[in-house]
């Protein structure tokens, strides 16, 4: 899923149309609503897709705000500590094999090809189905929080404060 954004009434190219998939919208929009809740905060379903959006002169004065935080290093300075932060967020324990790097592989009892295909040893429950690499973490024990985290840079700032300069209000789909 992504979000589409229109302009009401662009006035160049760059106003007709913004695009971000889900997770670089989600890290801009948290941007816009940390530093200008006055303005962002008027969109209220700013993570769906039905069409909110801001009229014309609000998202002039928000490009306006953000050409400002891109002028002065805001952006910039807010890049580097939310990398920081990424970087440090502490690795956790895989929760498919706990840890363990190793799961059984129940998939031959729970999905047999055919029942007659089973093996013999499968069919008692005193013994487990042998032990397999986990596919998660890939035998590590350890998921990294790194990966399900939400991406943000300056360029994509600086794209929709463009896209904001030029769009007469938007809306988002
Ligand atoms: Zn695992």
């Amino acid at each position: 899923m992504g979000f589409d954004v229109y302009g009401a009434n662009p006035i160049s190219r760059s106003g007709e149309y913004f695009r971000n998939s889900h997770g670089w919208w989600l890290g801009l929009w948290r941007y816009c609503l940390n530093l200008f809740p006055g303005i962002a905060g008027k969109v209220e379903r700013w993570d769906t897709n039905d069409g909110d959006g801001l009229n014309a002169e609000d998202a002039m004065a928000l490009s306006r705000l953000l050409e400002e935080t891109l002028k002065d290093g805001t952006v910039r300075e807010y890049q580097r500590g939310y990398a920081e932060y990424l970087a440090k967020l502490p690795d956790t324990k895989c929760s498919r094999c706990n840890g363990q790097g190793e799961v059984h592989d129940f998939v031959e009892l729970t999905h047999p090809r055919q029942a007659d295909e089973v093996p013999m040893d499968l069919l008692f429950p005193m013994k487990l189905p042998p032990l397999l690499q986990c596919s998660v973490c890939d035998g590590t024990g350890i998921e990294s929080r790194r990966n399900e985290t939400v991406p943000f840079s300056e360029e994509n700032v600086e794209r929709f404060a463009e896209f904001l300069r030029d769009c007469g209000g938007f809306a988002i789909w």
